[in-house]
């Protein structure tokens, strides 16, 4: 197991008005560091990808002009039109460019730590909007794209990729599209921006997609893996996976509308590297800053076999009172995503909708 990261991603990026502006990977550093459970032996530090790099998937022209805005930290009205640059999703703040290339550099070196096998988890990834020539969604760059190219470079044959944010996955399963190497899986909710990954939207074969109602509950996604992703990974035989683990389908979360416990996303995601033998777990999307602290620290915990304490030490809760409350949180944080690590679980019966959905893509 090993963790990726950059000390880049160590503080907030966004602007503080919008959706990503808190402190996320640097916290989840923090309180799994305090917790005992990372050291400097299991953090691996990302690099910059280089523009050589980005350019396989990226258009030169679009690069040149995120790092032009970076660097003068605005835009020409064309730029801004074209690139879709210095719009409230995308904003122009300093490490516009920066971040980014680093997380797309450690989507690539996940990819490398697991060539011989086992996982790697780089929280900072999982920007799966980004497009080759335009921002798009919050994200500037595609780095699960590097992860995927970089599993296919290592000699992987057949890379399944799962996507568990609560918006689709449009971005990565339009790179792949056409690559006969890549599979992808997207459970998001339905009708939420980008609109796209409807049930009968499978790509150019080797794309699924389930779209959930708003107040998908854990029992849902249970068996939307039972029954849809876990055969079809059966049939596929993927050697390697890549998971974007958005946190945005928790039922904290102030943008979306699905009510998934963290623990439900810790055993997705731990039933499915037990069935590959190389995994690439990256972050996504999360707009509460205590759910998705406390859902990534947890995931990373899961991952690597650890005991999840009843209640945290003090100086967590410290940590978790410190995000503050996010720009749509009014009033208090409720007391248990301060003091306590995993979730009440939240199971709830399958709507039929859902179950003719699930048995739709189990058997296709
Ligand atoms: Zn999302």
């Amino acid at each position: 197991m090993h963790f990726v990261s950059n000390p880049i991603f160590d503080s907030a990026s966004f602007p503080s008005e919008h959706p990503l502006g808190f402190r996320r990977v640097g916290a989840v550093v923090e309180l799994c560091r305090l917790l005992g459970w990372l050291d400097d032996t299991r953090l691996v530090r990302s690099d910059e990808a280089p523009r050589k790099v980005l350019e396989r998937f990226h258009a030169a022209d679009y690069l040149d002009a995120l790092q032009a805005a970076d660097e003068n930290q605005s835009a020409p009205r064309e730029v801004r039109r074209r690139y879709r640059l210095g719009t409230p999703d995308n904003p122009i703040f300093r490490g516009m460019y920066a971040r980014p290339a680093r997380a797309c550099g450690g989507s690539l070196k996940a990819a490398e730590l697991v060539q011989r096998g086992g996982i790697a988890f780089h929280p900072a990834g999982g920007t799966h909007h980004g497009r080759p020539d335009r921002a798009a969604g919050f994200c500037f760059l595609n780095d699960p794209v590097f992860a995927i190219l970089g599993l296919l470079d290592g000699g992987a044959e057949r890379v399944l990729y799962v996507d568990f944010d609560a918006h689709h996955g449009d971005g990565v399963q339009d790179a792949f599209a056409a690559d006969e190497r890549v599979f992808t899986f997207s459970v998001h909710e339905a009708g939420r921006w980008p609109r796209t990954g409807a049930l009968e939207d499978r790509g150019l074969g080797r794309a699924r997609n389930l779209p959930l109602p708003a107040g998908g509950s854990d029992s849902e996604l249970a068996w939307v893996l039972e029954a849809a992703l876990l055969p079809w990974l059966a049939a596929i035989t993927p050697d390697a996976l890549v998971v974007q683990c958005g946190a945005d389908g928790l039922f904290e979360d102030p943008l979306c509308r699905l009510e998934y416990s963290n623990g439900a996303l810790w055993q997705a995601v731990a039933d499915l590297v037990a069935a590959v033998p190389r995994a690439v777990v990256l972050g996504g999307g999360g707009y509460h800053p205590q759910a998705l602290v406390r859902c990534w620290s947890g995931l990373w915990a899961t991952l690597d076999g650890r005991k999840i304490p009843d209640e945290l030490p003090a100086e967590g809760q410290v940590l978790l009172t410190g995000l503050g409350g996010g720009r749509r949180q009014h009033g208090n944080v409720e007391p248990r995503l301060l003091t306590s690590l995993a979730d009440p679980p939240r199971p709830a019966p399958i709507r039929d909708e859902v179950r003719r959905a699930v048995a739709t893509l189990g058997a296709a």
